[in-house]
């Protein structure tokens, strides 16, 4: 069993049951974990809440070499953490190398931003004016964490709202509990206690007593679209700062003046990393007619021969599906798709082998359309579903029509279409002929139904401060636009 963390002691708290962590590429139980309280989370937002004062006063500079010293623990934890992630999580280990690298090179990088600057001055609108705008921090930030990235998305959380001088209550996915609370163990220690706290547990008893406690001003949220949108009915008559990173229903367009090699892979990458269970997959493809049944022909033979497997084979290249329920929700979507004319050219089941483990293979269907589900919703499995377009107009008209704005790709290298492509899709990242990649120093988020929150760059620490507007009469004067108006 492991231990919640509460004001700097490993607790079971007032937990009366444990919930099982399973491996999916074995469906062995790994670890348990505490099935957290209410009382547990009004324990670590009170502890968080006594620790506030003195953190959110510590120098930016000491908070910095502390989370520095934070990252540098993880570092050195790096293989132990990327193993145990392996095992909870299931995608290939080379994948959870990155998220390990990712996850500590946030808190270096925050550790720097937040003591750059903390404002700015502005010119007065009278002579013995001082103005000026001071961030501050909000107090106590609720962090909930989805399963799919547990430590990088955990990182994107704590490492800005720790260095802005916020305290933190996690709430780790019930399916990935164990990678955070050993980062937590490993790296956090040496923080005062309080200042940063894990209560594990389901969403709607330990998630939603965070989000409705009072001494909690910003609930930061990544997950599905309904678990945000609950979030915010209890949040919103509250007036929390909510900071949400919901689903997406990311488009691939590719142009007919590509490297169809190049593309293949770029897009096999962009649907199959992690089984398609990223928000930022690629889940919808749109082809250019001149050159779509090479495209899928090519697609389908590249994606038939990646290798499904353990994550801690080296040779694996797919991963098992986080729950047996994620995978029978993409196996709906493809049947109501078939039935409707789609045609599977690869995949499309589960695998004989392994036989253990919630895998899906790898799926490439053609002949679909958006009265689809499979076009319409997040998917959050591996199928690259392919539509063919006449003209340029067409493809942006395709990526737009959605309800979702996380991501969007194109491959091309014809420089209009390219202006064109980022000048008029709703996406909060565009990325051409690069799917997928992070650039810590900008910002990454959504448009539309994926909400609007920012993680990265500066805009991801501001998420964490509240701005305030000083004005400062220095001489303080009696002023001539005052009371009495007749004089
Ligand atoms: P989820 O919404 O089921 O759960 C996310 C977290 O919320 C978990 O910790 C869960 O316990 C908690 N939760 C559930 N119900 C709650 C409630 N009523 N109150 C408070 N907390 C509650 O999502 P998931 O299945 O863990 O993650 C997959 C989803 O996350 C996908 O939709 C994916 O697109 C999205 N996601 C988005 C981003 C992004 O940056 N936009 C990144 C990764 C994942």
């Amino acid at each position: 069993m492991k231990p919640m963390y509460i004001n700097g002691r490993f607790t079971v708290g007032r937990a009366k049951e444990m919930i099982p962590v399973i491996n999916p590429a074995t469906e062995e139980v790994l670890d348990e974990v505490p099935r957290g309280t209410a009382e547990d989370v009004h324990e670590a937002v009170a502890a968080a809440k006594h620790a506030f004062p003195e953190w959110s006063r510590t120098p930016a500079t000491v908070r910095a070499g502390l989370l520095h010293e934070a990252a540098s623990l993880m570092k050195s934890h790096a293989e132990e953490l990327t193993h145990l992630l392996t095992e909870e999580e299931g995608k290939p280990f080379v994948e959870n190398e990155e998220e390990v690298f990712w996850t500590y090179d946030t808190f270096h990088y925050y550790a720097e931003l937040a003591r750059h600057e903390r404002g700015r001055f502005l010119p007065p609108g009278d002579p013995d004016q001082i103005n000026f705008v001071i961030k501050e921090p909000y107090g106590v930030a609720g962090c909930i964490i989805p399963w799919n990235f547990p430590l990088l998305l955990l990182a994107w959380k704590l490492a800005p709202a720790l260095a802005a001088g916020n305290t933190v209550v996690i709430k780790p996915s019930e399916l990935t509990p164990l990678s955070t609370l050993r980062l937590i163990e490993l790296a956090f220690d040496h923080l005062p206690p309080g200042v940063v706290n894990v209560v594990t547990g389901y969403g709607p008893e330990a998630g939603e007593t965070l989000v409705r406690h009072p001494d909690v001003p910003i609930i930061a949220f990544t997950g599905s679209v309904e678990t945000g949108q609950r979030i915010a009915s209890i949040a919103a008559p509250m007036m929390k700062k909510l900071h949400l990173e919901l689903g997406g229903k990311d488009p691939m367009v590719i142009a007919p003046d590509v490297d169809i090699e190049m593309a293949v892979r770029g897009a096999a990458y962009a649907g199959m990393l992690n089984a398609g269970q990223v928000c930022t997959s690629t889940e919808r493809l749109y082809v250019h007619e001149s050159i779509y049944g090479r495209f899928s022909e090519e697609l389908a033979d590249f994606v038939g021969k990646l290798r499904l497997g353990s994550g801690l084979d080296p040779d694996t290249d797919v991963g098992p599906m986080i729950r047996n329920r994620f995978r029978e929700k993409v196996e709906g979507q493809l049947a109501e798709a078939t039935n409707l004319g789609g045609q599977i050219l690869i995949g499309g089941k589960r695998p004989q082998q392994p036989a253990k483990g919630y895998f899906f293979e790898p799926t490439v269907i053609v002949n679909v359309n958006h009265q689809m589900a499979l076009m319409r919703d997040e998917t959050f499995g591996p199928v690259l579903p392919l539509m063919p377009y006449r003209d340029f107009d067409e493809a942006i008209r395709l990526c737009n029509d959605t309800r979702f704005g996380l991501g969007a790709s194109l491959m091309s290298h014809d420089a209009k279409l390219v202006k064109r492509f980022f000048d008029n899709v709703k996406a909060g990242t565009i990325w051409i002929n690069d799917p997928l990649t992070d650039n810590f120093a900008g910002p990454f988020g959504g448009m539309k139904m994926t909400g609007g929150g920012r993680e990265l760059g500066q805009e991801g620490l501001d998420e964490f401060l509240e701005v305030k507007h000083v004005h400062w009469d220095v001489e303080g004067k009696i002023k001539e636009y005052w009371y009495p108006y007749g004089e």
